[in-house]
C-alpha cells in the first residue's frame, strides 16, 4: 500500500516523497488511518519503526482544516521525555509540513525561556514540549490549552520512568476533555497498558513489534572482559574493525567524560553527550557525529534518547544499563528503518545480574565472545532467564476531568513531583531534578556455573 492511498494530501505526499519515503512502515499503515479519523491510539512500536511520522503525518493533515490558532494557543501538543527527542520530533514536523502553512515550535528546559515565550505569542498549530518546561510556560500564561485538539504522549513509558507522572497529571488537568489522544511507547510495560486504559477513550491498540523484544535487524553479542580492560578493548575493536561511526553507551556522566579522555589519548576522536553539557554543546556534538567529524559519540542513556542517526551501524554498551529496558532503547539506535545493525556489550563479571535481567526481558541468551588478548581474569558467571516479576499498579491517576490548577498549586505540586515515581539513575536524576535513587535491577543469575563461555578469537581481526 502506498502513502497516497492513506488519505494524506498532496503537499504532505510531496514532502515525504522528497525525503525518500516510498511506502508506509507497518506502524504508519495502522496508525495513520486511525489518527486521521480522530480516534485515540495506543501504539507499541520500537524506535526506528517510523513511529514519529505515523503520528505527525495524520496530525498535519487534520490541522490543514479547522480553526485558526489564537494567540498563545496550541492545537496539537506533543509531549516527549527529553529535549533531544523533542528536537527530533520538531524537525520531522518541519520536514513533513514544509509545504503547509502551519506553525510549529519546540520548547524544552535547560535554555532561556523568553525566546520560547516569544515563539508562542502568535499561537502555534503544533507544539512539541518536554513536560517541565511546558508547565513553566503555562504558569506564566505563555501557553494556553483551550484549543488543543490532540495530545500525543511520545515514549510514554520513558516519561513515567523518568518521574514525570506528576507533570503529566498536571498537564492533563489543563487540557480540554474533548480531545484526541495518541500514546506511543518504544516498549510497553504492563504499567503503561493499565495507565492507557484509564487515559484513552476506546483506543485502537497497535502493536507492531513483540512486547519487549529487541529489533530483529540488530545483531547482538556480548564480549566478556575485565572491567579495567574495557577502555583498551573498546579502542582495539574500533581500530581493528575500522568502525567509522560508533555510538557508545555508558551509565554515568563522570565515566562518559573519563572514557572520552581515554579514547582521545588513544588518538580516537570522541565526544561525550550527557546532562551536564549545555544544550548547545550537546547539539554540536551530535551534529559533528552525524557529519562524521567525530568518530565516537559516548552517551548516557538519558542524553541518547531521541537520537536519530541515519545508518548508524554500530552501538557499543560500554557497561550494561541498570534498567533492563534501557538495553532495548540503546540497541534500538542501530538497525533502524530496516537497515542491519550491530550491538556489542562489553560485560565484566560484576554485571552478570544485569545481563541476566536483559536476557530475561528479551527472552534470548546473548552470544558470548572473548577477544584475543582480552581474556578476562574474572569470568562472567553464566546466566539464566528468570520469570518476569508481577507488574506493579500504575501510579498515574486519571485527571482528565480535573479542574484547572492555579499556579500556586502547580508550584507546590511541582516541588513534590517525582517523589512518588520510580527512583532514577544518576543521569535521570540530573534531568528530572536530582531527587531520585538508583533503581534496583530485577534479574538474577544461576548459582550453578555451568561451564566456560565459548572462546572465540580473532573475530574482529581482518
Ligand atoms: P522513528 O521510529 O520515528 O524514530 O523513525 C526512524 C527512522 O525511519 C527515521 O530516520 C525516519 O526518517 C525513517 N522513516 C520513517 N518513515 C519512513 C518510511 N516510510 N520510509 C523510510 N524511512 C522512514
Amino acid at each position: 500500500m502506498s502513502f497516497s492511498s492513506l488519505g494524506l494530501s498532496e503537499p504532505i505526499l510531496r514532502a515525504i516523497g522528497e525525503i525518500g519515503y516510498n511506502k508506509p512502515t507497518p506502524i504508519q499503515l495502522k496508525t495513520i488511518p486511525a489518527a486521521l479519523s480522530g480516534r485515540d491510539v495506543m501504539a507499541a512500536a520500537q524506535t526506528g519503526t517510523g513511529k514519529t511520522a505515523s503520528f505527525t503525518l495524520p496530525l498535519l493533515q487534520r490541522l490543514i482544516d479547522g480553526p485558526k490558532v489564537k494567540s498563545n494557543h496550541v492545537r496539537v501538543l506533543v509531549l516527549t521525555p527529553t529535549r533531544e527527542l523533542a528536537v527530533q520530533v520538531a524537525q520531522n514536523i518541519a520536514n513533513y509540513g514544509k509545504y503547509l502553512s502551519l506553525k510549529s515550535a519546540v520548547v524544552y528546559g535547560g535554555v532561556k525561556i523568553n525566546p520560547q515565550m516569544m515563539k508562542l505569542r502568535g499561537g502555534v498549530d503544533l507544539l512539541v514540549a518536554t513536560p517541565g518546561r511546558l508547565l513553566d510556560l503555562a504558569s506564566q500564561n505563555a501557553v494556553k490549552f483551550a484549543q488543543v485538539e490532540t495530545l500525543v504522549l511520545d515514549e510514554a513509558d520513558r516519561m513515567l520512568d523518568m518521574g514525570f507522572s506528576d507533570e503529566i497529571n498536571k498537564i492533563m488537568a489543563l487540557l480540554p476533555n474533548n480531545r484526541q489522544n495518541l500514546l506511543f511507547s518504544a516498549t510497553f510495560s504492563d504499567d503503561i497498558r493499565k495507565l492507557t486504559r484509564s487515559l484513552l477513550k476506546n483506543p485502537l491498540q497497535i502493536d507492531v513489534s513483540p512486547r519487549n523484544s529487541a529489533a530483529k535487524s540488530v545483531k547482538q553479542s556480548v564480549f566478556e572482559v575485565d572491567k579495567s580492560k574495557k577502555p583498551a578493548l573498546l579502542s582495539h575493536l574500533i581500530r581493528n574493525k575500522n568502525w567509522a561511526q560508533v555510538l557508545v553507551f555508558i551509565r554515568t556522566k563522570k565515566s562518559a567524560d573519563q572514557l572520552v579522555r581515554q579514547l582521545k589519548s588513544d588518538n580516537l576522536s570522541a565526544v561525550a553527550i550527557h546532562g551536564d553539557k549545555s544544550q548547545g554543546l550537546r547539539s554540536r556534538a551530535l551534529a559533528d557525529f552525524k557529519a562524521n567529524k567525530t568518530r565516537i559519540l559516548v552517551a548516557t542513556d538519558i542524553a541518547a534518547r531521541g537520537l536519530d542517526i541515519n545508518e548508524l551501524p554500530q552501538v557499543i554498551n560500554f557497561d550494561l544499563p541498570k534498567v533492563a529496558q534501557d538495553y532495548i532503547h540503546r540497541i534500538g539506535r542501530t538497525g533502524r528503518a530496516g537497515l542491519q545493525g550491530e550491538a556489542i556489550s562489553l560485560v565484566s563479571a560484576d554485571e552478570a545480574k544485569l545481563l541476566a535481567a536483559i536476557e530475561t526481558l528479551i527472552k534470548q541468551t546473548l552470544v558470548r565472545e572473548v577477544e584475543t588478548g582480552f581474556v578476562p581474569n574474572h569470568k562472567v558467571p553464566l546466566t539464566r532467564q528468570t520469570k518476569p516479576k508481577k507488574p506493579k499498579k500504575p501510579k498515574l491517576k486519571q485527571e482528565r476531568s480535573g479542574a484547572r490548577m492555579n499556579p500556586q498549586e502547580e508550584k507546590s505540586s511541582d516541588r513534590k513531583s517525582r517523589r512518588g515515581s520510580k527512583p532514577l539513575d544518576s543521569d535521570q536524576q540530573e534531568q528530572a531534578g536530582g531527587r531520585g535513587r538508583q533503581r534496583r535491577n530485577s534479574g538474577t543469575t544461576s548459582k550453578k556455573n555451568r561451564g566456560p563461555a565459548k572462546l572465540k578469537t580473532g573475530r574482529w581481526n581482518k
